[in-house]
C-alpha cells in the first residue's frame, strides 16, 4: 500500500533528511550530526540596504542585484490569526499564520505558525523558527515546511 508507506516515512524521526523543502532556498538546516536551529534564508539589496523574504532575483525597489542573506531564526509576532476553514496543501486544521518581525533585521515576514499551539500565540510573543514535515507541496508530495513556534510554551498552570 504505497499511501500507507508514504505516511510512515513522513512520521518517522529522521525523515527531515529525506523530504524536500516546500520551496528551495527559504531555510537552512543544521548539517547532519550537528546541533543547531533551522534558519530563515532570504535576500539583501546593498543599494537599498533592505532585506527580502523570500529572496527575489531583482530588488523590487531598485531592480538591482539581490544577494543571499541569513535572516536569523527568531522574531516577535506582530499579528496573527488562526485559520479554521478547510486548510490547503494538507495543512492541519486549524493552522495559524501571522506577521513576524525578525529579530536580526526587523524585516516583517508572513509566515506559518506552529499548528500545535495555534491558540497560544499573542501579539508580541517571542518566536523561533522550526522546520518539520508538514502538509504537501501542492502536488501531493510530503515536504518540509518552516514555521514559527513559541520560544516558551505556556506551562500547564497557564494553559
Ligand atoms: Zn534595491
Amino acid at each position: 500500500m504505497p499511501a500507507r508507506l508514504k505516511e510512515n516515512t513522513v512520521s518517522e524521526a529522521g525523515a527531515t533528511d529525506l523530504l524536500p523543502p516546500v520551496q528551495e532556498g527559504i531555510f537552512s538546516l543544521p548539517a547532519a550530526g550537528e546541533t543547531g536551529s533551522p534558519r530563515l534564508l532570504g535576500g539583501y539589496c546593498r543599494a537599498c540596504e533592505r532585506y527580502h523574504f523570500p529572496r527575489e532575483r531583482h530588488c523590487h525597489r531598485c531592480l538591482g542585484p539581490v544577494e543571499g542573506a541569513d535572516l536569523g531564526n527568531t522574531g516577535i509576532v506582530y499579528s496573527f490569526t488562526a485559520v479554521r476553514a478547510k486548510p490547503p496543501l494538507g495543512l492541519p486544521q486549524p493552522y495559524g499564520v501571522g506577521f513576524v518581525d525578525l529579530a536580526a533585521n526587523g524585516l516583517r515576514v508572513f509566515a506559518l505558525l506552529d499548528p500545535d499551539c495555534v491558540d497560544d500565540f499573542k501579539i508580541g510573543s517571542s518566536v523561533v523558527l522550526a522546520v518539520k514535515p508538514l502538509g504537501h507541496d501542492g502536488k501531493g508530495r510530503p515536504c518540509l515546511r518552516p514555521y514559527f513556534t513559541l520560544q516558551q510554551y505556556p506551562t500547564e498552570s497557564e494553559a
